[in-house]
């Protein structure tokens, strides 16, 4: 009847209304967050995306005094009992299964892990050392291969997310920068072996892959800036427009647009996903520019 068809719609409709006016449960509240390199520039743009949503999270940092520093800030805005910090040389395989220890202490386990501590290091082939080349993997490759096979285990039990940041320079080489290259590369075959292993278990594991982020990261204070602008030959207060005018959507990347791709693959709107990448590179994969 047209009568009960109109009075459907409008019970709906009221519906709808309703449901829209009720609190949103948090996605990821109740989850815990393990961040390595917490203390930088995209390591706390992860912690605030995860804290807004409801999660704990713990970061972890081989610079005390700078987690110190993240942890006041981060806990100014969100509940202090949301955060933790661990210092940690993500090298050091002891120290990283301690520092998840720690996290599972205090938070009963790790549900995220966002592997992301990282250095930059650009030399020429000819000026790589043997241990510029070993402090580069021993960092980069093989501090997320640490930190993940420090929460495997117990992510078994109950499924997990493993981001990893990797870099524009995982897919395309750089200038002067082959130790890292190779490094981002190492990273980024690494997830799809484990989320190959980690499949069955309900572990899902993803790379973000950001382009040059230069405002907040350390990385880009010192030597990196001074050899990148070299290598570009411009100066260093080029190097922002530089980076905006040669990518297609002409625009900078910022920690907060990594930190978005990484909420991503952290929550369960990614769930039939993995061993995947997104690069937030305002379109540079995708095409040449300049
Ligand atoms: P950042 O320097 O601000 O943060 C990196 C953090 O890692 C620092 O807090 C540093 O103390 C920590 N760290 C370094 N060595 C460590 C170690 N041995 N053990 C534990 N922690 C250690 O830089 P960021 O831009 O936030 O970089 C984060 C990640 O993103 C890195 O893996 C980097 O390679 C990657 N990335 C950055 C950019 C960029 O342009 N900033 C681009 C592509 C990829």
């Amino acid at each position: 009847l047209p009568e009960q068809e109109a009075f459907d719609i409008e019970y709906w409709l009221l519906e709808e209304a309703k449901l829209q006016r009720m609190p949103k449960p948090k996605a990821l509240a109740g989850k815990v967050a393990m961040i390595t390199g917490g203390a930088g520039g995209i390591g706390k743009a992860c912690a605030r995306r995860f804290l807004r949503e409801g999660a704990c999270v713990v970061l972890s940092d081989i610079d005390a005094d700078a987690l110190d520093a993240a942890e006041a800030e981060l806990a100014g805005t969100y509940s202090a009992d949301l955060v933790r910090t661990v210092p940690t040389d993500v090298t050091s395989e002891e120290a990283v299964a301690r520092s998840m220890l720690a996290a599972c202490r205090a938070y009963g386990g790790v549900d995220i892990l966002v592997a992301n501590a990282g250095i930059a290091a650009s030399a020429p082939l000819e000026e790589t050392t043997l241990d510029m080349w070993r402090k580069t993997f021993a960092i980069l490759s093989e501090g997320y291969f640490l930190a993940a096979r420090a929460v495997f285990s117990q992510m078994k039990t109950l499924g997990g997310s493993i981001v990893m940041i990797g870099s524009k320079n995982a897919l395309a080489a750089s200038p002067n920068a082959s130790a890292y290259c190779a490094a981002k590369a190492s990273e980024l075959h690494l997830a799809r072996c484990l989320a190959l292993e980690g499949a069955a278990h309900g572990i899902r594991v993803n790379v973000v892959n950001p382009d040059a982020v230069l405002s907040g990261s350390k990385i880009w204070t010192g030597k990196w800036r001074r050899e990148r602008a070299a290598a570009y030959a411009l100066r260093e207060d080029e190097l922002e427009e530089h980076y905006r005018r040669r990518s297609m959507l002409q625009r900078n990347v910022f920690p907060e647009d990594i930190a978005e791709a990484v909420y991503f693959w952290a929550s369960d709107a990614s769930a039939k996903s993995t061993g995947n990448i997104i690069n937030v590179d305002a379109g540079n994969a995708a095409a040449f520019t300049r």
